[in-house]
């Protein structure tokens, strides 16, 4: 057999295996294959800087375990500013040589990335199942996702220095863009993989350098993508990833003055700690952050519809999704018999090993995550709400909550004002729009909110007066890459997709030519 560092993927067990117990055996090889190709003899998960694999310097690990059953993966590099020094200098380094090669170069080195990406999605989405828990059915899809995001940037990267003629009567003006600089990229652990590209693969098309800070409850998928990067040829120090807790190794990145800009995907107060530690750098930042999301239906909507979008949009994986639709405001009218249908649904969802392909909730990252959402599960009652169905699962192991109901809810609870972040959605009444409305804003959030009505002037008028960044009208969430991706208040600043990724990892310049004599002040004259 061929060594793992040669066969790229897991194996050819990867299209085979069709089991649960089999598909967890081949993620199991697919880890200890990461492990070995990355060259790691002592079992430890490492940083890639400059092109090499290495430990932290001050030789520190932490553990990543397996929500799926709690056993360890592996150790990971627990690096500190030491180590994020070392890579921010080898990202401002390669910058000057990536910044200027051909854009179609870029480009064919990131669409050789991209078929790299597609070529091992079965481990990617392998490796997301064994480290983050989510359910296997979603991971493919979010895989090739990735290769996706890839595509749809590198695609692009010629075109996105193009600026603007802005003429006058006596000079042209036009703009064009330049790369701002090595980056800092810091993801979570929900969809780690998709999630890493989507902000890694417009940065590095525009031609920046990436400094890649992953979640430390999730970081293999990371280790794939540094690896596959490698492979596909990106000089070193074009990706460089550096492990670690988000206190040490996060903040470092976060004030290092080699760095130009912070892309950051997580929670809200993460969000402001990063604004505290970049102002002394001023660090350009983009946040994508919490969401608390309305899924409002009107009485003339199509209720099959609107329901079937609504137990998608909360259920899916694991409710660990920012976009979530976590609180369903109903005209009174259909409250009952929506919340009843529900209820119903959500009781038939299949609950368990997120190995098995039929299964629609796995189990929660982390046992400080089901903490949580217990807190909120027991708070929701105490505050009054009727927990209908769900709860926590224990006797399907560690880690499970069922796909939770509450009715009953008011806006003032925390249940309906706070990101929960797992499968548990909120059920409120509403009398008429002014209401439904007032609901729906009524929280600190803004990134999605869905409205489903059947009267076209409603839902324009509707959408309108929606604080989200993104509105869906008879719709789940469906994305169009080109289209901006982001939230206001406090889920996030600044907006990805298409053009819009660009404008951030890039500087605007505009150069002024004057066409003939133009009258020059004389001073001094
Ligand atoms: P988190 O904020 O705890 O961690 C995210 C990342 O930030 C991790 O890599 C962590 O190590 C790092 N970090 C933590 N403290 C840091 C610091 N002081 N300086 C620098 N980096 C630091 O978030 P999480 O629990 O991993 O993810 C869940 C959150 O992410 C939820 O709130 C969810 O809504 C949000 N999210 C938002 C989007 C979006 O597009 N808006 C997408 C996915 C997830």
């Amino acid at each position: 057999m061929r060594p793992a560092a040669e066969r790229g993927a897991a194996g050819p067990q990867v299209a085979t295996a069709t089991s649960p117990a089999e598909l967890r055996a081949v993620a199991e090889r697919a880890v200890a294959n990461l492990l070995e190709q990355v060259g790691a003899a002592s079992g430890t998960v490492l940083n890639l800087i400059d092109g090499e694999w290495r430990p932290a310097a001050s030789g520190a690990t932490f553990e990543t375990f397996s929500p799926v059953d709690r056993t360890v993966l592996a150790a990971v590099a627990s690096s500190d500013a030491a180590d994020v020094d070392v890579a921010a200098r080898s990202s401002q380094r390669a910058f000057e040589k990536w910044r200027r090669l051909p854009a179609n170069e870029r480009k064919s080195l990131l669409m050789g990335l991209a078929d790299l990406i597609e070529r091992d999605a079965e481990e990617i989405a392998l490796l997301e199942v064994i480290d983050a828990g989510q359910p296997l059915r979603f991971m493919r899809q979010a895989a090739k996702r990735g290769a996706e995001n890839f595509r749809f940037f590198a695609e692009r990267a010629a075109s996105a220095r193009d600026g603007l003629a802005l003429p006058t009567d006596q000079q042209l003006n036009y703009t064009g863009r330049k790369p701002i600089g090595p980056v800092g990229v810091i993801t979570p652990w929900n969809t780690p993989f998709m999630l890493a590209t989507w902000k890694i693969a417009p940065a590095l098309a525009a031609g920046c350098t990436v400094v890649h800070k992953p979640a430390e409850w999730a970081p293999l998928s990371a280790v794939k993508l540094a690896r596959l990067a490698l492979e596909a040829g990106l000089p070193a120090g074009v990706l460089n990833l550096v492990n670690g807790l988000g206190e040490s190794a996060g903040k470092a990145l976060t004030e290092h003055p080699a760095i130009k800009a912070i892309a950051f995907v997580g929670e809200s107060v993460t969000g402001s700690r990063i604004m505290a530690q970049g102002a002394a750098t001023l660090k350009r930042i983009h946040f994508e952050l919490g969401g608390k999301n309305p899924v409002v239906v009107f009485d003339d909507a199509d209720l099959q519809r609107a329901l079937d979008a609504t137990l998608f949009m909360i259920y899916s994986l694991n409710g660990e999704r920012c976009t979530a639709g976590s609180r369903v405001l109903l005209q009174r009218g259909i409250y009952d018999e929506f919340t009843d249908g529900l209820a119903a649904r959500a009781q038939r969802i299949k609950v368990g090993d997120p190995f098995d392909p039929y299964t629609e909730v796995g189990p929660l990252i982390h046992p400080e995550h089901l903490a949580k959402v217990t807190d909120y599960l027991e708070r929701g009652q105490r505050e009054g709400a009727r927990l209908v169905t769900g709860g926590r699962a224990d006797d399907l192991g560690g880690g499970y909550v069922r796909p939770t109901l509450f009715t009953g809810a008011n806006r003032d609870m925390s249940i309906a004002k706070e990101e929960i972040f797992g499968p548990v959605l909120v059920a409120m009444p509403f009398e008429d729009e002014a209401e439904a409305l007032a609901i729906a804003n009524d929280v600190d959030y803004g990134l999605a909110a869905y409205l489903w009505t059947s009267d076209v002037a409603r839902a324009h008028r509707f959408a309108r007066e929606l604080d989200a960044g993104m509105v869906w009208v008879n719709s789940q969430n469906v994305r169009h890459l080109p289209t901006p991706f982001g939230g206001m208040k406090a889920s996030g600043i600044g907006r990805d997709g298409g053009d819009y990724s660009f404008d951030f990892y890039m500087e605007t310049q505009n150069v002024a030519i004057a066409l003939g004599e133009h009258a020059i002040p004389k001073l001094g004259a």
